[in-house]
């Protein structure tokens, strides 16, 4: 089977300076980024040209449905090199009539006017990450906005929803970051609520090794929630989204009915997809290539790349399936789950193998139906929500014992 990816991701790494949290791959620019008249920083300019260099490097390319420009903070780029990057891309790939373009933007680095701007560059769904309305827990954090500029972020996209500029956005939280109480969290939803917005995605904290927060917490100096706050905190997220009207339709998303993210879609339902920039991964035809994390490598790799078409994860052979472990990990976040026979099928197993491999799997998974975090109806299994959802790792974990075992 051949396919062609319908969905590409690109990377802009860079960021005024790097939030206590985060491990992405990105490049902490300090003021630079606002020198040369709003134009761009030299390094910024310099990335974008590898970077369009490697879009254009590919050889099969074929109409985008959807396109994500993540980071980093993307929204640090002037909506003149968002309309030189989506075009692009329309130019040599071509973009689906409706096809869904979405940006991450930053309530620090983005005004009214880009938003505007932003969107006769091409984009119409926007991210924003928000992670709290709460300055304390922002400051904590070590991000650069505060509670206005969430406030005033929101207030804009919501205005442009409202009056159909843009098909849909999502607000953007992270659950118990340290200091933050039930009441912290309740408030940080009730705000939230207020803006309506189509989609929000709720991402639970975790501590990364190399960041900030991982030093701190070494030292026994990060004041994270207390179990009974975690357990408290899930509650009012599920409580709070769903009398709103909400649908947990992935562990950490929500949206109002029809504004699934499709993009985010394409991850969970094992399709290929083009990933450009550095740090970034793809996996155009199942097997997935990650991009050197530092400026110098990633240039490098994009020359090489260029000259020699190396890497054969990026050339069109045969479609090649997904591990069989990753397919139900990304399977079981979603609402809909997974079909295990159909996907144990693909394995080119014999039928004894199947009814072995399956008989193994339940016993590792007894436990969590017979408790209600793991529903079996027919062949799908899926989490419940918000239980299951919540003890999604040891689900997990008990199918990846049970892959090492039987691989
Ligand atoms: S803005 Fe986002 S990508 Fe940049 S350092 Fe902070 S969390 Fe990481």
């Amino acid at each position: 089977m051949n396919k062609f990816p319908r969905s590409a991701y690109i990377h802009i790494p860079f960021c005024h300076r790097r939030c206590f949290y985060c491990d992405f791959a990105v490049i902490p620019l300090g003021n630079k980024v606002e020198s040369i008249n709003g134009y761009g920083s030299k390094t910024i300019n310099e990335y974008l040209n590898f970077l369009f260099k490697e879009i254009l490097s590919i050889k099969h390319k074929s109409n985008l449905s959807t396109i994500y420009i993540g980071g980093g903070t993307p929204s640090i780029l002037n909506p003149f090199q968002i309309r030189d990057l989506i075009g692009l891309f329309r130019e040599n790939y071509g973009i689906d009539y409706g096809a869904e373009i979405t940006m991450e933007v930053d309530p620090a680095s983005f005004t009214e006017n880009d938003l505007y701007g932003f969107i006769n560059a091409g984009v119409n769904r926007f991210s924003l990450g928000a992670q709290s309305f709460n300055n304390q827990l922002l400051q904590n954090a070590g991000r650069r906005h505060n509670e206005v500029d969430v406030l005033k972020s929101c207030s804009w996209l919501k205005k442009a929803f409202d009056s159909g500029q843009i098909k849909s956005w999502s607000l953007d939280l992270i659950q118990n970051l340290p200091l933050c109480d039930p009441d912290k969290w309740e408030e940080d939803l009730k705000k939230t609520l207020k803006f309506s917005p189509p989609h929000v995605s709720i991402y639970d904290l975790s501590i990364e090794n190399g960041t900030v927060f991982k030093k701190l917490f070494d030292l026994g100096e990060l004041s994270l929630p207390n179990e009974k706050e975690v357990i408290k905190n899930s509650e009012s997220t599920n409580n709070f989204l769903k009398n709103s009207g909400y649908t947990r339709y992935e562990i950490s998303s929500y949206c109002l009915p029809g504004q699934q993210s499709r993009h985010n879609k394409v991850y969970w339902s094992g399709s290929g997809w083009w990933g450009f920039g550095q740090g970034s991964t793809s996996s155009p035809w199942g097997i997935k290539l990650t991009r050197p994390r530092i400026s110098k490598g990633y240039k490098e790799w994009v020359n090489t790349q260029c000259e020699k078409n190396l890497d054969p994860s990026l050339i069109c052979k045969d479609y090649i399936y997904r591990e069989l472990d990753e397919k139900i990990m990304l399977g079981l976040r979603v609402k809909e789950g997974v079909n295990i026979q159909s996907i144990f099928k693909e394995q080119k197993w014999t039928r004894e193998d199947i009814e072995i491999n399956l008989r193994k799997l339940l016993k590792e998974w007894e436990k969590f139906i017979e408790s209600g975090h793991l529903i079996k109806k027919g062949n799908r299994f899926y989490l419940s929500d918000p239980k299951g959802m919540e003890l999604s790792n040891q689900v997990l974990i008990s199918m990846f014992r049970w892959w090492d075992k039987i691989s």
